[in-house]
Formats: C-alpha cells, sequence, structure tokens
C-alpha cells in the first residue's frame, strides 16, 4: 500500500501533468518544444529535489514516490517525463548522493528550484553499451583539468547548464573520473542536435569538449572515483526510469479501453470481439505485472537493500511491456491509431526508447544473468 505522503506526491504530479502537459503534449511531439518554465514550476512544487534531502533543500521523499512522479508524467508526456528523469534523477539524486557538501551548496539550489537544467554525459559515439571504453580524457594541468572529447545523446544537452560528466583520467578501464561541468566553461559547447523517432519534446545532443579547463574542485568524489558513483545510482536510475513505461503503457490502456467501447464496426462495439478483448486484457495484466515489479524493486532500495538484479528486470519488463501496449493500441485503432489525430502512435514511439536509453535490454539480460549466477536465484522481490 501507498504511503500517505506517497499517494500526496502522486497526487501532485498527476494535477500538474492534467494541467499542465496534456494541453500541450501533442505539441511538444510534433514541434519538438521545450518549456524551460514547466520545470520551474515542476521545482515550486517541490519535484525536482525529490529524493534529495531536505537538509540539502530537497522533497527528501523515497525512490517509489520519484517512480510514482514519472509515471504520472509519463501517462500525459513522455518527452517530459524523460527530461524530468535526466535532470532530476541522473544530475541532481547523483550530486546528492556523491557531491561534497560545498558542492552541493553551490549547484543544488538552481537545479532543485528549476532555474537551471540539469543532464548527464556518460554515452560517447564510440561507447555505449560499453561505457568502461569511454575516451574522453581529462589530463590534470595544475589545479585544473583539460577535458578532451565528446558525448552523444546527451538528454537536455541543449537546454542543460549543470551536466554530470565522466571522463578517463587513466589507461585502466575502470580509471574513471567525475567532473561537474557548467554550460559557459571554457571548451565547452553543445554539438548537433538529434531528431528522434520518439520523444521528440526530450532535447538530445552531443556535448563537445576542446580543452574545456575545469577545477579540481568540480570532481565528484575523488579522481578514479567515477566507476563506484556510477554503480551507486545506477539502481535508483533503472528503477525509475521504469516508472516512464508503466505511465506510457497505462496511457496506451485507458485509449484502447475507450476507444475500442465507442467504436463500432458489424454494428457493434468492437471491445464486443474477443480478439479486442485479449489486446485488451493482456495490455492490462502486463501492466499490472510491470507495476507490481517495479513498486517492489523501489522498496527494496527505499529499505537501503541492494537491487540490481530487480532494477534490470523492472527495466527490461516495464519497457517491453509498454512497446507492446503502444502496438497493441495501434492495432485496436485500427487506421486511426497510425495516424498523427490520435495519441497512440506517440506512445508506441516513446515507449520504445525506454528498451534503449539507461542500458538497452540485451544489457538488462546481461545484469540479470551475471547476478543469478554470482548470488543465485535468492529471494524473491515480491516477498
Ligand atoms: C533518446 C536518448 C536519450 C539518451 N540519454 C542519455 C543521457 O542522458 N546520457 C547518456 O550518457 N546517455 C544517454 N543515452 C544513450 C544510451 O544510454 C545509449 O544509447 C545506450 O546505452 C546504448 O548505447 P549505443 O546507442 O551506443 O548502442 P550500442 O552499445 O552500440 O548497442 C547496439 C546494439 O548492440 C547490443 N549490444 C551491445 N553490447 C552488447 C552485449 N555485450 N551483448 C549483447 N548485445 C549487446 C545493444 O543492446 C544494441 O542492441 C540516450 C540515448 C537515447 C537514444
Amino acid at each position: 500500500m501507498l504511503t500517505e505522503e506517497q499517494r500526496l506526491i502522486r497526487e501532485t504530479a498527476r494535477k500538474f501533468a492534467q494541467q499542465e502537459l496534456l494541453p500541450k503534449a501533442a505539441e511538444i511531439d510534433e514541434t519538438e518544444g521545450f518549456y524551460p518554465e514547466q520545470f520551474k514550476k515542476m521545482g515550486r512544487l517541490g519535484l525536482l529535489g525529490i529524493t534529495v534531502p531536505e537538509k540539502w533543500g530537497g522533497t527528501g521523499a523515497d525512490v517509489l514516490s520519484a517512480t510514482l512522479v514519472m509515471e504520472e508524467f509519463g501517462r500525459v508526456c513522455a518527452s517530459t517525463a524523460l527530461s524530468y528523469l535526466a535532470h532530476s534523477i541522473l544530475c541532481v539524486h547523483n550530486l546528492a548522493v556523491n557531491t561534497s557538501d560545498e558542492q552541493r551548496a553551490k549547484y543544488l539550489p538552481a537545479l532543485i528550484s528549476g532555474e537551471k537544467i540539469g543532464g548527464m554525459a556518460m554515452t560517447e559515439p564510440g561507447a555505449g553499451s560499453d561505457s568502461l571504453g569511454m575516451r574522453l580524457k581529462a589530463e590534470k594541468k595544475g589545479d585544473s583539468y583539460l577535458l578532451n572529447g565528446e558525448k552523444t545523446f546527451i538528454t537536455n544537452g541543449p537546454v542543460g547548464e549543470t551536466f554530470v560528466v565522466y571522463a578517463r583520467t587513466g589507461s585502466q578501464r575502470t580509471n574513471l573520473t567525475s567532473f561537474i561541468v557548467e554550460k559557459g566553461f571554457e571548451g565547452f559547447s553543445v554539438g548537433k542536435k538529434i531528431h528522434k523517432l520518439g520523444m521528440r519534446g526530450s532535447p538530445t545532443s552531443e556535448l563537445i569538449f576542446k580543452d574545456c579547463k575545469v577545477s579540481a574542485q568540480n570532481i565528484v568524489g575523488k579522481e578514479g572515483g567515477g566507476v563506484p558513483m556510477m554503480m551507486n545510482t545506477l539502481d535508483v536510475e533503472r528503477t525509475t526510469i521504469a516508472g516512464i513505461s508503466l505511465g506510457i503503457a497505462q496511457a496506451a490502456l485507458e485509449q484502447s479501453l475507450k476507444y475500442s467501447s465507442e467504436r463500432k464496426q458489424f454494428e457493434e462495439p468492437i471491445i464486443e470481439f474477443q480478439m479486442i478483448q485479449k489486446m485488451i486484457a493482456d495490455m492490462h495484466t502486463e501492466l499490472e505485472a510491470a507495476r507490481a515489479l517495479v513498486y517492489a524493486t523501489a522498496r527494496k532500495l527505499d529499505r537501503k537493500e541492494r537491487a540490481t538484479r530487480e532494477s534490470s528486470a523492472a527495466k527490461l519488463y516495464a519497457s517491453e511491456m509498454a512497446t507492446r501496449a503502444g502496438n497493441w493500441a495501434i492495432q485496436i485503432f485500427g487506421g486511426y491509431g497510425y495516424t498523427r489525430e490520435f495519441p497512440v502512435e506517440r506512445y508506441w514511439r516513446d515507449a520504445k526508447l525506454m528498451e534503449i536509453g539507461a542500458g538497452t535490454s540485451e544489457v538488462q539480460r546481461k545484469i540479470i544473468v551475471r547476478e543469478l549466477r554470482e548470488k543465485g536465484i535468492g529471494a524473491s522481490v515480491a516477498e
């Protein structure tokens, strides 16, 4: 059962999504629009620093609460949900967990209020799934580092002002360090904006580093500490991103139920046809199964237990479930589902990204098997 606080946060996110995101969702997709003022409103509602302890200016809510917000946003506008995830989890949560008090005091207030938008840059043109193969190099020069190389596919790249950037500081694969890079830093620039199949209102771009000078004070943790830092937050990232998949599938189910009850063929609503019923029943059942897995994983993380296998399984199942739900919704809508007059084609395009971002489905399967082999099957997250 959700706690009173979790219900309240979900209600706040639902109200915001209905009032602010729903009227703009189709246009955001069509025009690749992005509205920074929506982030400021989220900031005023306490949603941007959702997992950050109150002593650092956040809301101090748990992982399940953050997942519920993703779900509410994903149900209405998955693009906004993705940009919100990159900001509030990949950047803000990451900084809150891993930085010093001084860095928190310097960077968190503007990110939590929405005055500045954040992102996280790990992926490079030659290093995606193999993130430890990254080549962006940070060389120490006096009390600064010079960063050279490029990142790609960075959510909020074109609009962000504060980025958590992973760079290589040694020749071993694990010699990685995380830096806080601000938009105005010398030698930093935003590269090509990337146009996508879905998630079109979540701006994505390359980031370019040419002798980009970053003070040693902007190292997160210590030099060479990048890998443990990545691992610290990955489970939370995968669990919360699964919330977006739940939201997309919920919207697909709602639209399918409504349309199939209204649309008549052969003089009866198409929901009377058993093959339509199968798609709707399966959509509901899979969504409920995914939701149970995702929420149980979030609760495990909230008990401060390790949930690497569970968060990979939650992310994997929820994302593939959401793509199936989008696909079935298009089928239920027939020709109309294939048009841009109805939102279901958008759900399917947006859902597909969930199988790729934050580690592909193949990578999640690899992690699940690695965990099973190393640690055994163990207890179920449902227990
Ligand atoms: C819209 C969008 C937003 C993103 N946002 C961010 C962001 O904010 N920050 C960030 O750092 N990154 C971001 N990414 C990058 C994303 O995390 C990567 O695209 C993803 O990790 C896959 O990397 P790749 O695209 O290089 O594919 P590749 O790694 O080249 O994979 C290609 C194919 O090979 C498969 N494959 C690779 N290795 C294996 C293996 N060992 N076993 C089996 N199959 C394998 C993959 O599963 C995939 O099917 C984003 C991507 C997109 C599309």
